[in-house]
């Protein structure tokens, strides 16, 4: 019997999550071990590494549920178990944020729809080790091209990963040296797959290229970071900007000028809001109905610099008094940031104006009709792009800009374009539903 083993050195690009039902209601939690340290389970790892092989492959590595004669398949490849390392020798971390569900009316925190989100930062890199039975040249092929995600929260930033090394060692179980190698791995753990592999081959990563819609450089002024304390330094999350607030706070423009242009778009009014399913922004960005969407906003670093507290008094939103024992201290830091919209799928002829209307959106961040971090109303959070990049499928697309002033504007043939195909799209579901 030929059997490899392999370890896979992953780097994670930002923060992850992996779903946890814990026992807090009003928090999704991420997967912790026993030691309530995060933990990534290697069914996780599978899962992504499943998602991004061809059906073949997936018959020839991963097992079927069944066989013809009923009984259940194994598989070739085993995911073993996974190891995480902290960034200087520390370890990676759980944090806590409060998402806050954004009244789409008002473009306000709604009052009652926050609730906790658990993150894992300072994650060095993940080693995932594997076992492979028989000729392992397919399953390194495939590991060495793996465009790995760890856990949920994709579209909006979390999870983006890569591969950075991948290491084996096979053993012919007929050879006595390599038995006796097999024999002395007594418990399989990732010290004792370490050592073993220590004698191992190392595999080449072809590296992957992902493709980007957009990148900006900006500068935030003003950006608020909500604190404990205001003597607290800055928490390893302060260091991020989220995907989910660079997603909520375009998407949000987008349907905006999509309705102003008559469109017939989702978002307006709903509270419980999912998003429709059925218009051009919900296939773009996603919706509870079309799934992830085409594009992720990624978790981009920060560069927070002169960070000055202050604090802000809660106004009692009836008696225009200041609330008793409601201060919420924030740092207002002025920071660097970056925009980087990745391209899960590329879009449709008749998604024109959404790329137009994306770009029209950034115009109006630079000149302050939106701002970022909840709290513009203040007079905080506005933004000046530094640099902007317009990836192939923009141009492809006929568009040039290099900074947001010089967004083109969106064309009559585009709007009527987005009509003809909705009121087609329609039509054939009527018809579908006609003869079902
Ligand atoms: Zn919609």
């Amino acid at each position: 019997m030929i059997l490899t083993y392999i370890r896979v050195t992953i780097r994670p690009l930002g923060p992850w999550r992996v779903g946890a039902v814990g026992q807090d209601q009003a928090a999704l939690e991420t997967l912790r071990d026993n030691a309530g340290r995060p933990a990534l389970p290697p069914s996780s790892l599978a899962g992504s590494f499943r998602a991004c092989i061809d059906e073949a492959a997936r018959k020839l590595l991963m097992g079927q549920e069944k066989t013809k004669d009923g009984k259940p398949e194994a598989s070739a490849l085993w995911f073993l178990g996974t190891r995480l390392t902290g960034v200087e020798d520390g370890q990676p971390e759980i944090r806590r944020r409060t998402a806050t569900a954004v009244d789409r009316n008002r473009r306000a925190a709604r009052n009652h729809g926050s609730h906790d989100v658990e993150e894992v930062y300072d994650t060095e890199t993940i080693q995932l080790y594997l076992r492979h039975e028989g000729d392992p040249a397919e399953a390194l092929r495939l590991l060495g091209k793996w465009r790995v995600t760890i856990g949920g929260g994709i579209s909006t930033g979390l999870g983006r990963a890569e591969v950075t090394a991948i290491s084996y060692r096979t053993l012919d179980l007929s050879h006595p040296a390599d038995l006796l190698a097999r024999v002395s791995l007594r418990d399989a753990g990732p010290d004792a797959l370490d050592a073993l592999l220590q004698g191992g081959t190392d595999h080449k990563v072809a590296a992957g290229e992902s493709l980007t819609l957009l990148e900006a450089t900006i500068r935030i002024d003003g950006l608020n970071l909500p604190t404990q304390d205001l003597k607290d330094q800055l928490r390893p999350e302060d260091h991020w900007f989220h995907g989910t607030r660079w997603k909520g706070i375009l998407r949000g423009r987008v349907e905006y000028i999509g309705r102003s242009l008559g469109l017939d778009i989702c978002g307006a009014e709903d509270q419980q809001w999912r998003g429709c399913g059925k218009c051009a922004v919900c296939e773009v960005f996603g919706s509870g109905e079309t799934g992830a969407g085409r594009w992720s906003f990624h978790f981009t670093p920060l560069k927070p610099d002169h960070p000055a507290g202050r604090t802000r008094n809660a106004i009692d939103r009836f008696t225009r008094g200041v609330a008793e024992k409601k201060l919420f201290p924030e740092k207002t830091v002025t920071s660097q940031a970056r925009l980087v919209i990745g391209q899960l799928d590329g879009v449709e002829t008749h998604h024109a104006w959404v790329l137009k209307a994306l770009l029209l959106a950034l115009r109006d961040l630079q000149e302050g009709y939106l701002g970022i971090g909840g709290r513009t109303s203040t007079g905080l959070g506005s933004v000046r792009f530094e640099k902007l990049r317009l990836g192939e499928e923009l141009q492809r697309f006929g568009m040039t800009a290099t900074t947001p002033e010089a967004a083109e504007g969106i064309t009559e043939a585009e709007i009527e374009l987005e009509r003809t195909h909705r009121s087609l799209k329609e039509k054939e579901e009527k018809e579908k539903m006609q003869h079902a």
